[in-house]
């Protein structure tokens, strides 16, 4: 925990709990997180962001206002504490608060209804998303959300290190982009229209002028799966290159992955330390296998697998169980991919696309692709998918005014912090997650 030195302790500078600040007098903002009453001795655990410090109070040589008001205490209220910082070896933080004086600044309402101290050994799940406005408290939701703040960070360096322009597209639309039927339907001012499953369009626009574009965009999926990596509102990093291949674009993730979790094992250390993960960096290049292959594998393990169809959830992740760093499926049959991935000159069956899978069960992490970028190609496409060309005007009409080959992806962000931060679910990773049966708070 970092202490206020000033009074307007919000403009302060801080410093940590050590035995270096001994005999300081600190004043602290926070939230009290745990009472401990033991009659003529109160500890108390106060929360900021930055972490808990202890406040130790003996009666006999505590100003009888200041007990008072520490007697009456509840979990959740928020105060602020003047008091002289003691070095203590025994304190599992080195050293408490010996309060002089407390003001309560908003006294919390009996009940919390969160366990932030973990003493029940696992708080049900629906309890916690029911009330998460009050469970993000909890110091290990922030720490996950710390760790994100990083990923999200570094995504973008890495981004603008090598010359992309990061785009901002729009979440409201009139078309599928992915295909199916798995869309919000919104009504826009008396029109009909659709929460965007991606900015697949947009960012290939994009490219025609910038050439080289990401985004950290959000994604809505109607999709009523109940695995532990879906949540129906999700960000995608999303990356289009002109003039790239598939190959290009395998590289790129490569580059991007390696260079995320080398930054987060330095700038993170302490959240993985909390979190209790280890990560090591995967060697580059990540195995590539085909599509059948993939099957083959699967099918080895003893599961039960289409070979025509795409990979269910048990599929996943078992074939995801069975590497130890991230790896790429390849050639995807076409039947199987969106209307905009290009086919594989050599056999137009398959596609020169690609899903980037996360290895110990966590699955897809990303999928992407060389793209079509001849205007009959994509327009026949589009027919031979089953949808009505009239319903992609303005996406088909640019093909016609000079698109250049190119090659793209769009990787889970909460997928890849699951993955990161170990995560068992993916709601986990979204600080007010949605899924087909959680949409408030
Ligand atoms: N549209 C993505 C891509 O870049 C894939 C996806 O959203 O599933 O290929
Ligand atoms: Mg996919």
């Amino acid at each position: 925990m970092t202490y206020a030195i000033n009074p307007e302790w919000r403009t302060h500078t801080t410093f940590d709990v050590n035995s270096e600040n001994d005999g300081l007098e600190v004043i602290i903002g926070g939230w009290v997180q745990q009472i401990r009453d033991k009659g003529k001795l109160i500890f108390l655990t106060i929360r900021d962001q930055s972490g808990l410090c202890q406040v130790t109070l003996h009666e006999a040589e505590t100003n009888s206002n200041v007990w008072k008001t520490c007697k009456d205490l509840t979990i959740e209220t928020v105060v602020s504490i003047k008091g002289v910082v003691k070095a203590d070896p025994r304190s599992k933080l080195g050293a408490e608060l010996t309060p002089s004086s407390i003001k309560v600044h908003s006294l919390a309402a009996l009940k919390f209804p969160i366990d932030l101290t973990k003493k029940k050994t696992q708080m049900d799940i629906d309890t916690i998303f029911r009330f998460r406005e009050l469970s993000i408290r909890d110091p290990k939701v922030s720490t996950i959300m710390k760790l994100k703040n990083i990923i999200a960070a570094e995504i973008r360096t890495f981004f603008k290190l090598k010359g992309f322009t990061e785009i901002f597209t729009p979440l409201i639309l009139t078309a599928s982009t992915e295909g199916g039927a798995e869309q919000f339907h919104i009504d826009y001012f008396g029109q009909p229209a659709v929460l965007a499953q991606s900015c697949q369009f947009y960012k290939q626009a994009a490219l025609a002028c910038h050439e080289k574009v990401y985004g950290i965009i959000p994604s809505w999926r109607a999709e009523k799966s109940h695995t532990p990596k879906h949540i129906t509102e999700f960000w995608q990093v999303e990356n289009e290159i002109a003039f790239a291949t598939d190959k290009e674009i395998m590289q790129v993730q490569e580059d991007l992955i390696v260079h995320v979790l080398e930054q987060v094992k330095k700038q993170g250390a302490i959240h993985l330390v909390e979190l209790n993960r280890i990560i090591s960096i995967p060697k580059k290049p990540f195995k590539r296998i085909s599509f059948n292959k993939a099957k083959s594998i699967i099918l080895d393990l003893g599961i039960e697998s289409n070979p025509t169809e795409d990979f269910g959830a048990t599929e996943e992740t078992a074939l995801s169980q069975a590497f130890e760093e991230p790896f790429f499926v390849t050639q995807f049959p076409s039947q199987l991919r969106g209307m905009y991935y290009a086919t594989d000159p050599k056999n137009p069956e398959l596609t020169l696309s690609l899903d980037l899978i996360a290895p110990e069960g966590f699955g897809e992490l990303s999928s992407g692709g060389q793209r079509v970028f001849e205007y009959e190609v994509l327009k026949n496409r589009t027919i031979q998918k089953g949808f009505d060309p009239d319903n992609f005007k303005w996406y088909l009409r640019m093909f016609k005014f000079g698109m250049p080959p190119h090659a793209g992806y769009g990787l889970g962000f909460e997928r890849l912090i699951r993955w990161i931060a170990n995560l068992p679910h993916i709601r986990e990773a979204s600080m007010f997650p949605r899924t087909p049966e959680i949409f408030q708070p």
